[in-house]
């Protein structure tokens, strides 16, 4: 486990940076797919872990969620639109209703479902000095991170750390086809960009230090192609 930045770890969780898991204070963010629950549940042994939050229903986040929580009994958090998804373990059929085969999909690569104990709003308090922002689009309930004392975001997947065509680190936009509302999803990412953040910590690929800046550059070039 690594400090990213006062009481913000990232888990060594392979591949390195393809997907995220973090800990803030004592609560876990996200749970990689199906196949991470060893590593995650050997990385926090030792830790006092009081919680599990989302930032949102997809497998690659949801994925190990149902037995890391079943594993430490520890409750489960989640925005409020995505509870349902992430209970049913079907995220893919409700957050991609474009996408072929959702159910099919989310049979193979969803984590079960798990009920939700808390549902999150805007401010909530989460740990560590972080609050909720609710910034929907990729999925209808997604929520990142917000701690304004340090400017350090915990962002989902509202925003892209690597390329999403060929994987190498950097700012990106999601893809519109992986989000169930592209445009509200921009509007999020917006409103993300006017927060200035110090640091983005994704979903997908490495940190980024200095990130208001870069943001910024992004969201101009995205608002003179819509
Ligand atoms: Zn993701």
């Amino acid at each position: 486990m690594r400090e990213i930045a006062p009481d913000v770890y990232v888990l060594q969780v392979l591949p390195a940076h393809l997907l995220n898991v973090y800990v803030i204070g004592d609560v876990l963010v996200d749970a990689g797919t199906p196949w991470h629950a060893r590593t995650i549940i050997d990385s926090l042994r030792g830790r006092a872990v009081s919680a599990h939050v989302l930032t949102h229903c997809h497998p690659d986040h949801q994925g190990s969620s149902a037995a890391v929580c079943r594993h430490f009994g520890i409750p489960l958090w989640t925005g409020a639109a995505d509870a349902p998804a992430v209970e049913q373990g079907a995220a893919l059929a409700a957050s991609l209703p474009r996408l072929p085969l959702g159910r099919l999909w989310d049979r193979v690569l969803s984590g079960p479902g798990h009920p939700v104990q808390r549902v999150l709003r805007n401010c909530d308090d989460v740990a560590a000095g972080f609050v909720v922002l609710e910034t929907p689009g990729h999925t209808p309930g997604h929520v990142s991170f917000w701690r304004e004392s340090d400017r350090v975001l915990i962002a989902g997947d509202v925003l892209l750390g690597i390329n999403p065509r060929t994987g190498r680190a950097g700012l990106h936009e999601h893809l519109d086809f992986a989000c169930t509302d592209p445009r509200r999803n921009r509007a999020s990412a917006e409103r993300v960009a006017e927060l200035e953040p110090e640091v983005i910590c994704f979903g997908h690929g490495p940190p980024l230090g200095g990130a208001a800046p870069r943001l910024r550059t992004l969201m101009k070039k995205s608002g003179r192609r819509t």
